[in-house]
């Protein structure tokens, strides 16, 4: 009864992220190509035949680009709300499933519950996936921290938490002004000191995973996300999701053991 997740790619060049059981899974965002998608899946022993159901957080391209080729060539129906897939070019009406803030969609064995969120997209929407008592929750591209966040946040085993800048970089980095009030707005993104704080006042004792992700190239860094979140881990394993490639698939499970750095091949999934 474990509960398998990846990040596929994080970062305003694309994002994905795998959430995954024994028998099906799904992807939050496809904002890398179709074809990258399937090879960093492949690489980590994951097959896109697993995939129930694709969900869409926003319209933003980073989170969009590789939905409408993914979605026909795999015949894989994608949840979406009906403002964004206003925005959504390309993607068939018939593999388009509409859904609602707080309405828990089930994809194979998995349950989906979305809420809405603070961001300066047409219908932002973050998720949690839940199996056999077990969540996970997708929370990148968050102005600010909100209520819906906090009530999630506290029910995760793991979590994907939005990192997206360290303010003093921002402060002193090469953005022009106006894209330096759009990312701190409270409808941008969210700062490594604001996700600390959702870290400390509100992770469960149960989180074993943090995923920090969304990292912004310009005006943050690994290194420093790493040192900023370390020293608060506790039993919480800390990792920094990559812009560049994707991470391992890491798993949980129901009886609180957390298994890490192993492939689904090794797990002999799918
Ligand atoms: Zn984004
Ligand atoms: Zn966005």
């Amino acid at each position: 009864m474990s509960l398998f997740f990846s990040s596929l790619n994080s970062g305003s060049n694309g994002n994905c992220y795998y959430v995954g059981c024994a028998t099906g899974a799904v992807l939050i965002d496809a904002g890398i190509s179709c074809r990258e998608t399937e090879k960093r899946m492949l690489s980590l022993g994951l097959s896109l035949k697993s995939v129930k159901a694709i969900f869409i957080s926003h319209e933003h391209t980073d989170h969009i680009k590789g939905v409408a080729t993914l979605s026909s060539k795999f015949n894989i129906p994608v949840y979406i709300t009906n403002k964004t897939a206003n925005y959504c070019v390309g993607l068939k009406a018939n593999l388009c499933r509409h859904f609602e803030e707080g309405q828990t969609i089930t994809a194979g064995q998995l349950n989906i519950t979305p809420f809405t969120k603070f961001h300066d997209g047409c219908d932002p929407h973050s998720f949690v996936v839940s199996y056999s008592g077990l969540t996970v929750g997708i929370f990148t591209d968050i102005g600010k921290v909100c209520k819906n966040l906090i009530h999630y946040f506290k029910k995760c085993d793991a979590a994907f938490l939005e990192t997206n800048y360290d303010e003093q970089m921002l402060e002193t980095g090469s953005y022009p002004l106006v894209l330096k009030r759009r990312i701190r707005s409270g409808h941008g993104h969210l700062s490594n000191t604001q996700a600390l704080e959702l870290f400390l006042q509100h992770r469960s004792k149960k989180l074993s995973h943090l995923l920090l992700s969304h990292l912004s190239r310009e005006n943050n860094h690994p290194e420093i996300v790493e040192k900023t979140f370390s020293p608060y881990a506790g039993s919480t394993k800390i990792i920094v999701a990559s812009r560049d490639q994707a991470s391992p698939v890491f798993s949980i499970t129901g009886n609180g053991f957390a298994a890490v750095n192993q492939s689904a091949k090794q797990l002999q999934l799918f």
